[in-house]
């Protein structure tokens, strides 16, 4: 969703960066805030942008920005933990999901069909620190397995995992005391825009992610002072979106594209091949993904485009060198480039895998 998010944007007219950190704040002469300063993660080059209004979307690393901009405002987000679980199918052999509604921590826990697997999650671990890459605690593996006992009539092992991930879920708590449990925190999204003009939007879920945009562009529009014009979120289709969805198509996610998908499949064969026997994905989606979709390197691919590391982590490592080549052949990367990826890659996937 988030890929063809910015795949709708481009389609009307917006330009779309990644790999570009923001790293500074430009402000004028009467201190509003005009522009940013970012570096390229690829070249290490240092851009200056201006801008009218600077949107800080930043997830749980909302606060480092607002620091550029007020370098002692209080904390703003309260990152919360949450893990899931991917098991076999035979866990939970039913097309509906599995809600257990009070768990020992007072919480709820799910076990949901999800692509050919089943997902259970979550946990909500109040963290101090926020990483890029953050990591499943043993104690949220065995709280997760704990809870199933109860409830499946084969619960599964660490061993049954085919792979573990975590998230950090920015918790807007402006009015909260740092003594609060995150989960009595709200999940409702927060916008504040600063005495200099950086507009902050935290909090929220996916699911309300068209009503935050609204919220965030009027008032984004505002301080810019633009135009006031109606949104158009609310029924704006998203990249890609068709009426009828065949569901034994497995490049059904790609929704229209995969006309020009299936189409690059009649010139070139081998790339109608699957990648790994437990898994749907073709070769030309790893094309398609480098070529349309801006993936850069195989944890794009493998991570955020075809989601293989978190059906299946040891299925994902063996396909990386696959992808990698396929890549390189794309980008123009040579052989070192391939390896590199690779290693990358691997270190990466080891915190898939539940240690034992
Ligand atoms: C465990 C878990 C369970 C969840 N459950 C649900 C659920 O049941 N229902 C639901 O609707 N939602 C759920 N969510 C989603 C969640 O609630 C939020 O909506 C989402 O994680 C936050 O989205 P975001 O866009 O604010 O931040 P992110 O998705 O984190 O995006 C922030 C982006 O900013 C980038 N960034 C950070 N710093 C910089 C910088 N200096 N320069 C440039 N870019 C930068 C990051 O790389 C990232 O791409 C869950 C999330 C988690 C982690």
């Amino acid at each position: 969703l988030a890929v063809h998010l910015a795949g709708t944007c481009v389609d009307h007219g917006g330009t779309v960066l990644n790999y570009m950190q923001v790293t500074g704040l430009v402000k004028s002469r009467i201190g509003s805030v005009c522009g940013v300063m970012a570096e390229d993660g690829e070249t290490g080059d240092s851009y200056t942008l201006h801008a009218r209004c600077v949107v800080n979307a930043t997830g749980v690393f909302v606060d480092e920005i607002i620091r550029m901009d007020e370098a002692n405002s209080r904390r703003l987000v309260r990152p919360s933990q949450g893990v899931h679980i991917v098991l076999d199918r035979k866990y939970l052999q039913s097309e509906s999901a599995l809600l257990i509604p009070k768990t020992t921590d007072k919480r709820v826990l799910f076990a949901i069909p999800w692509h050919g697997r089943v997902l259970v999650g979550t946990t909500d671990t109040q963290m101090d620190t926020c990483s890029l890459e953050p990591r499943a605690l043993a104690e949220e593996i065995d709280f997760i397995l704990f809870a199933l006992k109860n409830y499946m009539v084969r619960p599964p092992g660490r061993a049954d995992i085919l792979s573990v991930f975590a998230g950090l879920r920015p918790l807007a708590a402006p009015d909260n005391d740092d003594h609060t449990g995150t989960k009595d925190i709200s999940r409702k999204h927060y916008l504040q825009v600063s005495s200099s003009g950086l507009v902050t939007i935290t909090g929220g879920k996916w699911t309300t992610y068209r009503k935050m945009a609204e919220d965030t562009v009027d008032r984004a529009a505002m301080v810019a002072g633009l135009e006031r014009k109606n949104c158009r979120t609310e029924d704006l289709p998203i990249h890609g979106s068709v009426a009828d969805v065949d569901d034994h198509d497995s490049l059904r996610y790609y929704g229209s594209d995969a006309d020009d998908m299936r189409a690059l499949v009649s010139r070139h064969p081998e790339m109608g091949k699957r990648l790994h026997k437990r898994l749907p994905f073709s070769r030309v989606e790893v094309l398609w993904s480098a070529r349309h979709e801006m993936a850069r390197t195989v944890e794009d691919i493998l991570a955020r485009r075809q989601r293989a590391l978190f059906l299946d982590a040891k299925a994902a490592l063996e396909m990386a060198p696959e992808v990698a080549r396929i890549m390189a052949a794309e980008l123009g990367r040579d052989q070192d480039w391939q390896r590199d990826q690779i290693a990358r890659f691997t270190e990466l996937a080891r915190g898939y895998f539940p240690a034992n």
